[in-house]
């Protein structure tokens, strides 16, 4: 990765234009690096920096990669985006990832500028940076763009009144109860009530989100849980359920997980619905 200006990220793709990331048409920044390694994680090449050990090097058919002083080197303008440097990685990580400072990332962004209606900041979890945050988000307000963000929920907002002050809505994720966390995300310490509750009475809640998979956790349960916390403080806020879908997913995972029927993600949405609570399945 080049060297760059600060507060800087490490950035794995730029949508300029997506319309599932936040209201209206947004860009995106996903950056790289996750603190959690979520068994169903569709996208298990954003979670880890990459170590260099020069691996993938070998497999690129385009010479879009190369190992210069002991770090792996990627030309984007070389790469025909094949994926085999992603399939053979050891490390669940990436080698096209370039560290961007917040300016570099919203000049990529500025074509689009005219005909989106905010940016939002994604991943892997996006927390993990909160500098470059606070800096990408006050240049998004400069432009008159609203700030998003997507996270993981392992933040302590609580602790960071700027960046709460600074972003205009989040995309949060509640991933299991707490106890099952080692089994789902594959980390302890996992507080998502208190941080859904944080947000929620911040007014800056935008929308929940919960990948349903049957068996891997009690998703009727949680999902009663959830919507009874949102009705009780801001029932303004969106619930979306997610269907688990295996692409993407690591194929000793996707071996044993499953897809949830129609009807339960319908009594789903019935249950959120009873208790005044806005849900969408997908
Ligand atoms: S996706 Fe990876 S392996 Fe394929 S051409 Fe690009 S850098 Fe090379
Ligand atoms: S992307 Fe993976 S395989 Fe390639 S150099 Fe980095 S850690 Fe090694």
């Amino acid at each position: 990765m080049p060297a760059s200006v600060k507060p800087a990220a490490p950035v794995n793709r730029i949508l300029r234009s997506s319309i599932v990331d936040g209201p209206g048409n947004r860009a995106v920044v996903f950056v790289q690096g996750c603190n959690f390694n979520c068994v169903y994680c569709h996208n298990p090449e954003t979670q880890n920096l990459c170590s260099s050990c020069g691996i993938c090097v070998e497999v690129c058919p385009a010479g879009a990669l190369s190992l210069e002083r002991g770090e792996v080197r990627w030309r984007s303008d070389r790469c025909a985006f094949c994926d085999a440097c992603l399939t053979i990685c050891p490390h669940t990580s990436s080698p096209r990832v370039r560290l961007l400072s917040a300016a570099e990332a919203m000049a990529e962004i500025e074509p689009s500028l005219p005909f989106i209606r905010g940016v939002t900041v994604s991943g892997g979890e996006c927390t993990l940076y909160p500098d470059f945050l606070k800096s990408f988000g006050s240049l998004a307000h400069e432009r008159g763009k609203t700030f998003f963000l997507d996270t993981n929920g392992s933040y302590d907002f609580s602790a960071d009144p700027e960046l709460l002050e600074i972003t205009d809505g989040i995309m949060l994720d509640v991933k299991s109860f707490p106890a099952e966390a080692e089994r789902v995300i594959r980390r302890s310490g996992y507080d998502i009530f208190s941080v859904l509750e944080t947000l929620a009475r911040s007014g800056k809640l935008y929308e929940v989100r919960t990948v349903v998979s049957p068996g891997l956790f009690d998703a009727t349960a949680l999902v009663d849980q959830v919507c009874r916390l949102i009705a009780d403080t801001d029932p303004a806020v969106r619930y979306k359920l997610i269907r688990y879908r295996p692409a993407g997913v690591r194929p000793e995972a996707a071996a044993v997980l499953h897809t949830p029927e129609d009807a339960l993600m319908e009594r789903l949405a019935d249950s959120c619905a009873r208790r005044g609570v806005s849900a969408i399945a997908v």
